[in-house]
């Protein structure tokens, strides 16, 4: 197997295999507002999608944005929440946030990072799902498998969430963050999992440094 090259020779195949690999890949949280997103995105803390979307398919039926959040209040919000993990931590964030949404935006999620960023709780990945999930604005957020599947790939050695999300955002054409953080999620549940990636049947492999190393050292599923 030849070497693998530099990051920035490697990427358009990595992004084509990716893309032809998962081709619908989205976003895994359900809703209909940017607010609802919103909310989803600080529940998903965390906490699976899947059991996400059984909570806020109960409860968005019930809230009609911020304004219902706030007077719905902390205590009823956490036991409408209480099976995701730190509910009551997200329940005191989720009325705070709402709050400010109120007080600074009128009760509109503003389509801007640095106005997201400014909201209680908000950090650099809930804006990033927000401006690209609701508003099809390019961002690259960098969850768990983002920040693996790129470091393992070579395509980031930054430390920190926000650093990789740097790197990526230099490497990659902007017009594919959108898809390539969906996809890396979806490579990430499926195939390149945390313990136990299967790097054998992985269709990176011949681009991937830590696959590499791992079939060579036969420390692979
Ligand atoms: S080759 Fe292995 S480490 Fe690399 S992306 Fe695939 S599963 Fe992950």
């Amino acid at each position: 197997m030849p070497r693998p090259s530099s990051a920035q020779d490697r990427l358009p195949r990595i992004l084509d295999r990716l893309a032809r690999a998962y081709p619908e890949a989205g976003c895994g949280l359900d809703f209909a507002t940017p607010f609802e997103l919103l909310f989803a995105t600080v529940l998903s803390a965390q906490c699976t999608d899947r059991r996400v979307n059984l909570v806020t398919g109960r409860l968005f039926p019930k809230l009609d944005g911020p304004r219902s959040v706030v007077e719905m209040g902390e205590e009823r919000l956490a036991e409408a929440i209480r099976d995701v993990g730190l509910f009551r931590t997200k329940a005191h964030a989720l009325v705070s946030l709402s709050r400010d949404l109120i007080d600074r935006h009128q009760g509109e999620v503003p389509a801007d990072r640095k106005a997201l960023q400014a909201l209680a709780g908000v950090g650099s990945k809930t804006a990033s799902v927000v401006l690209a999930n609701a508003f099809a604005i390019p961002a690259l957020a960098v969850d768990t498998h983002v920040f693996r599947l790129s470091h393992r790939l070579g395509l980031s050695s930054a430390k920190t969430a926000d650093g990789t999300a740097e790197d990526l955002m230099a490497l990659v054409p902007k017009a594919r963050w959108i898809d390539l953080h969906h996809q890396l999620i979806w490579h990430g549940r499926l195939v390149c999992q945390a313990r136990a990636p299967a790097c054998a049947t992985c269709t990176l492999l011949s681009l991937c440094p830590e696959g590499r190393r791992r079939t060579r050292s036969g420390k692979q599923a």
